[in-house]
């Protein structure tokens, strides 16, 4: 059992081990993975700290490394990963998630030339800033194969990040840090190439995201979305999901900002930091329903490749990122929980 790590093991998200058949089991309303998640694993997990995070080394029970987000990462060989994935044409893109690790670096490489010699996969690799120290690391994620990278802020403020990922927890993270590996993926990989991930609900204020959201937009940067999800045995297990209304106005505002319809500046705010205009018409975009769908990286069709289904919450819902088009109901759904009936959010 020792000998199962990373590079030759790696762990894939539960809907990967699904649509690959390493498990049998079907998605809630068909959604379909398109997007592939690989987690390099170690014996000794991450040396991150991060409190709301289930592979953190501060978390409090089960076996290490066992879950991620919300659900288990199976652990399966490279090798086979990669024979099944040349069988399934739904999938467009595969994503190496490192982990704080002193191999994560070297195994990143290697994992990402193997997957670009036996694949036609695009690959992202959602980085770890804290073991890159130059733009060299990310040259060479680029040479290997990948074409882009995410980046996991997960925090939308400085005082939380600290709080939560940085000397609050004893962990290895630094903010300007991560946001300087931010403006060296945009160098390297290019103008929106390069993904930031954010979590609604650990305490920031809606005006604090939005905010954020436009830092990484300025910089070239999409955001990809997640809901905070109280993870067992993480320390946050007890901290509850953001409310629905405050994740709907949250996708409502990236979605203005990253498809470049408008910017946090036009977007007005009350004393609490609470969204309360959007600086614009919004009837229509919540009609489309495309703000509330997964926020990710695109595949070979140009649409979002990862869709992460259920990574955000239960299948029993309510959805937060729908992994497809939301339907007429879903939409109505979507505009109870905005509180449009009450006609409160939009003037
Ligand atoms: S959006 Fe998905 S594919 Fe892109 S970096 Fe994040 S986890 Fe990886």
């Amino acid at each position: 059992m020792g000998q199962k790590v990373s590079p030759e093991f790696i762990q894939t998200s539960l809907a990967a081990s699904l649509t690959l058949g390493f498990q049998n089991g079907s998605f809630h309303r068909n959604a379909k993975l398109k997007g592939l998640n690989l987690l390099l694993h170690y014996d000794e997990g991450c040396l991150g700290k991060c409190h709301f995070c289930g592979l953190s080394k501060s978390r409090q029970e089960g076996p290490k490394g066992k879950t991620f987000i919300r659900v288990d990462w199976p652990l399966y060989p490279l090798e086979e990963i990669i024979e099944r994935t040349k069988a399934k044409d739904q999938i467009h893109r595969v994503c190496i998630s490192m982990i704080t690790h002193p191999k994560a670096m070297e195994d990143t490489l290697y994992v990402i030339e193997r997957l670009k010699k036996n694949t036609d996969l695009f690959i992202s690799v959602l980085i770890s800033p804290t073991l890159i120290r130059h733009e060299d690391s990310l040259a060479a994620m680029k040479k290997a194969g990948a074409d882009r990278v995410g980046i996991a802020i997960d925090a939308a403020t400085p005082q939380l990040f600290d709080q939560l990922r940085g000397k609050g927890v004893e962990g290895p993270h630094q903010w300007n840090h991560y946001w300087n590996v931010t403006g060296m993926g945009v160098s390297v990989f290019g103008k929106f190439y390069v993904g930031i991930h954010l979590i609604v609900g650990l305490g920031e204020t809606e005006k604090e995201m939005v905010e954020t959201i436009q830092r990484g937009q300025n910089m070239g940067a999409y955001t990809h979305l997640f809901s905070f999800f109280p993870e067992k045995g993480s320390p946050m297990e007890k901290h509850a999901s953001p409310p629905l209304d405050q994740y709907r106005r949250i996708q409502l505002a990236r979605w203005i900002i990253n498809e470049s319809l408008g910017s946090a500046n036009q977007m007005r705010f009350d004393e609490n930091g609470r969204l309360i205009n959007f600086g614009m018409e919004v009837e229509s975009l919540i009609q489309s329903g495309e703000p509330f769908m997964t926020s990710g990286c695109p595949g070979r069709d140009g649409k979002v490749a990862c869709n992460r289904p259920y990574g955000n919450e239960r299948p029993s819902g309510p959805i937060r990122n729908f992994p497809f088009m939301p339907e007429a109901e879903d939409i109505e759904e979507i505009r109870t929980q905005l509180g449009l009936n009450k006609k409160s959010i939009i003037d």
